[in-house]
């Protein structure tokens, strides 16, 4: 091969390749250092494409060819997290007609708007704990992944699983000839097999995690009890299948049994946990399984912002105990040494609003660094991504963010993120 011609083709090579060649320098008056747990005045942070290159104190010159963001007023937090979203649901009071006259192409154009609006709040991460039309986060992860559509990195359950008639049955509620047998395919189950099946479903599908529904939710619609739905063999089956295809386990549970089923049946996180009482807050330390509370959703459900938002009256009725419950659940958690993360819900509240979170967990007694950390390094934890993301390192994602002022003092603040970077690029500014 003559050399022209060997050039071409590396020319080729290298155009294919996505280009991250860009170095940043930032200027930030603050840097929440979330590992160490404290604070670091006036620091210099460089990217060097998609990673962080280095994080020094002061203001350092730069260098050939780095182009300066002027952060000095502003606090550095790391990229934040929310464990608990819903990308492709929002809820309205015509949500349960939905299913009726939307297409998967109308709820996966609208979700593409919902992944923007949560990249635009701040958070350059998320959990997906149960689609809306079967696997769709699936394909939004990996359109994100592709650059496609712009939105956070994505760790997605997929479509929730559910025993008959239980929370994300998709046909509860429906006239007998459309309500079928839905199976394992449709993310139902009944017995240890078919939840082994269940699982390796969602594997096939290219699922991150797998969320159960253990108990009844505060949305379902018809029967309304937040008793248990799952016995504990069909846990333990799920959970071990998982453990198999390196899949962790994320469970909704308000009520105290689906809580200690779960627990021992060995999930990572519990979802909501409204009515934990301290026997189980101990069993969860224990355990080390996280508490992933949402209370945007819950405080959402029972006094939304309008009634253009708001839910169904029948559901309305079910909300209103667990709205006022999940204060005194968090602080006592928190007080009992409970491994708290950070998960809004996001869907039953409208997207983006994610960070209404923060002041709702300092609340209910958490100190407002617990809180930054739980939405940051902790979950990064969780989603066993620490190496990667949760604190501005070098050598990490270039996932940072950036707000006005200082949230340890106002934590209200991170409801208005000013900048958004994720894996180096400059989302917001
Ligand atoms: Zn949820």
């Amino acid at each position: 091969m003559s050399a022209s011609r060997t050039g071409l083709l590396i020319t080729l090579l290298v155009a294919a390749l996505p280009i991250h060649a860009e170095q940043l320098l930032i200027h930030g008056g603050r840097l929440i250092d979330v590992a160490a747990g404290k604070v670091i005045d006036e620091v210099s942070v460089t990217t060097d494409g998609d990673r962080i290159a280095s994080v020094t104190e002061g203001y350092i010159e730069p260098k050939n060819g780095q182009t300066v963001i002027d952060l000095r007023e502003h606090t550095l937090l790391p990229g934040l997290i929310d464990t608990h979203v819903h990308l492709s649901t929002v809820i309205s009071p015509t949500f349960f007609m939905e299913k009726f006259v939307m297409d998967s192409a109308d709820y996966a154009f609208r979700s593409v708007s919902y992944a923007e609006q949560t990249l635009m709040a701040g958070f350059t991460t998320v959990r997906e704990l149960g689609d809306q039309d079967y696997n769709l986060t699936i394909a939004l992860r990996d359109a994100i992944e592709n650059g496609y559509v712009k939105g956070p990195r994505v760790f997605t359950a997929g479509k929730g699983l559910a025993t008959t008639g239980g929370l994300a049955d998709p046909t509860n509620g429906l006239r007998r000839e459309l309500m079928g047998e839905p199976g394992f395919v449709e993310g139902v189950i009944n017995g240890p097999i078919s939840a082994r099946q269940a699982v390796r479903q969602r594997f096939k599908d290219g699922a991150d995690w797998i969320k159960l529904n253990v108990t009844g939710g505060a949305i379902n619609p018809g029967r309304g009890s937040l008793g248990v739905q799952w016995q504990q063999d069909e846990l333990d089956a799920i959970v071990i299948t998982a453990a198999d295809y390196g899949m962790k386990v994320a469970a909704h549970a308000h009520t105290v049994a689906g809580i200690q089923r779960s627990v021992r049946a060995g999930v990572r996180s519990i979802e909501h946990g409204t009515f934990m009482d301290k026997a189980t807050a101990k069993l969860m330390k224990d355990r080390g399984t996280a508490f992933v509370p949402t209370m945007t959703a819950m405080k959402w459900l029972a006094a939304p912002d309008s009634d253009a938002d708001a839910m169904p009256a029948e559901v309305r009725e079910k909300v209103t105990d667990v709205g006022s419950q999940i204060d005194q659940t968090v602080r006592m958690a928190y007080e009992s040494g409970v491994w708290i993360v950070f998960g809004t819900d996001a869907g039953v509240f409208p997207h983006g609003l994610n960070g209404r979170e923060f002041a709702y967990m300092v609340g209910a007694g958490m100190p407002p660094l617990a809180v930054i950390q739980s939405a940051t390094i902790e979950a990064a934890k969780l989603l066993e991504m620490a190496d990667e993301l949760g604190t501005i390192e070098a050598g990490k994602l270039a996932d940072l963010v950036a707000v006005r002022g200082d949230p340890l003092n106002d934590i209200a603040l991170l409801e208005n993120v000013a900048f958004v970077m994720k894996d180096g690029e400059v989302y917001k500014r």
